[in-house]
C-alpha cells in the first residue's frame, strides 16, 4: 500500500504536547507505523559516554510519532488534511488532498 506520509513532507501534529505544530518528516518507520519529525516530540535522554566520541550527559532527541497522529499539510488548504490517492492516465498514483482535491505529488 502506498503511504500517505513520506519523507520531507510537512506535517501537522494532531495530539500531544506538540499538537498543532508543523514539522518536516525526517524518517518513516514503516514497520512501527511511526514517523520521525524534525524538532517534534523532543525527549531528554541520559546518555553514557560509550564508544569514541559520544558525549555523556543529557541530550534532547526527537522521539517518533504515531503516523496516525500526524496529518499532511496541504499548501492550498494551509492545514493538516486527509490524503487520498488518484490514478493518473500515465499510470502514476499521486496523493491528493481530500478537502480541495489538489494533487500533492506533481
Ligand atoms: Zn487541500
Amino acid at each position: 500500500m502506498a503511504h500517505r506520509i513520506r519523507e520531507n513532507d510537512t506535517i501537522e501534529v494532531l495530539t500531544g504536547k506538540d499538537r498543532g505544530r508543523r514539522g518536516k518528516v525526517q524518517r518513516i518507520m514503516t514497520r512501527e507505523s511511526r514517523v520521525l519529525v524534525e524538532g517534534m516530540n523532543m525527549v531528554k535522554r541520559h546518555q553514557k559516554a560509550s564508544g569514541d566520541l559520544r558525549q555523556a550527559g543529557i541530550i534532547s532527541k526527537e522521539a517518533p510519532l504515531q503516523i496516525s497522529n500526524v496529518r499532511l499539510v496541504c499548501t492550498q488548504c494551509n492545514t493538516g488534511v486527509r490524503v487520498g490517492f488518484q490514478l493518473l492516465e500515465d499510470g502514476r498514483k499521486v496523493r491528493v488532498c481530500r478537502s480541495c482535491q489538489q494533487m500533492i505529488d506533481v
